[in-house]
């Protein structure tokens, strides 16, 4: 007899009533602990409205990974729906499970109320023409998020995009990255062109893994127009591609 016992993510038949659907504002604030933050990458390498969701709050993305690197730029701030939304996201992540990484949080959140962009959308909203507020200033920049788990190598990647006219600058974060070994993020175009968009040492502890948590984030660019990109490959020095993440 079986009754509704302990969540497990690996043998859940109802996708919709996951709860890691409920994880991706405080995945993006980095208040999942390490183990959570890969279940619930692996989670989103399946789940289609965790997707949909991470992509509508990719603007984010490549702020916290800036922030998280200790050179934040407080032009990528999100609208004030969205933060409501993160936050509120958060908190029920903290009231469900107690976690405690709330710096990260606090700083972001600080960064997110304090930026330039939302000062802009306040004071033009108070339009006298009324009923229709828009704030067409607080929308995020276009970065597109794309995201892939791979089982073998246990590496998870996430790459944040954004068109540029001289191209499209890239940000990567990887988890399960064992070290000590030399990796670098390949752009593979539509036509089969590669570009080596960063290159970087992973040391003995690694990036994203038990007893180093910390995932790496790099940042890159490619001279590829972000609708040219076919998929991004992490690969090592040895030729070994620890994943692929597709656009
Ligand atoms: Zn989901």
């Amino acid at each position: 007899m079986t009754g509704p016992g302990p969540y497990d993510p690996f043998h859940n038949s109802v996708p919709s009533a996951s709860p890691y659907c409920d994880s991706v504002g405080a995945y993006l604030l980095g208040v999942l602990d390490d183990a959570d933050a890969t279940r619930f990458e692996f989670h989103l390498a399946d789940c289609d409205a965790c997707g949909a969701e991470l992509d509508s709050l990719s603007g984010l993305g490549p702020l916290l990974a800036e922030y998280a690197a200790g050179v934040a730029d407080p032009m990528a701030s999100p609208s004030p729906d969205l933060l409501e939304r993160l936050m509120r996201e958060v908190s029920e992540e903290r009231a469900r499970k107690r976690r405690k990484r709330f710096v990260l949080v606090a700083a972001a959140a600080a960064l997110i109320i304090g930026g330039p962009v939302i000062a802009a959308s306040v004071s033009s909203s108070g339009s006298p023409s009324g009923s229709g507020s828009t704030v067409s200033a607080a929308t995020p920049s276009a970065a597109a998020v794309a995201r892939a788990a791979d089982v073998a190598s246990g590496a998870v990647a996430v790459v944040s995009m954004v068109d540029k006219g001289w191209g499209t600058d890239v940000s990567l974060t990887l988890r399960g990255a064992k070290g000590p070994q030399k990796c670098y993020l390949v752009a593979v175009s539509k036509d089969g062109e590669q570009e080596t968009v960063s290159t970087w040492s992973v040391p003995a502890a690694g990036y994203g893994v038990p007893g180093h948590p910390d995932p790496l984030v790099v940042e890159g660019g490619t001279g590829f127009a972000r609708k040219d990109i076919a998929h991004f490959e992490v690969r090592t020095s040895t030729g070994t591609t620890l994943v692929t993440v597709d656009t």
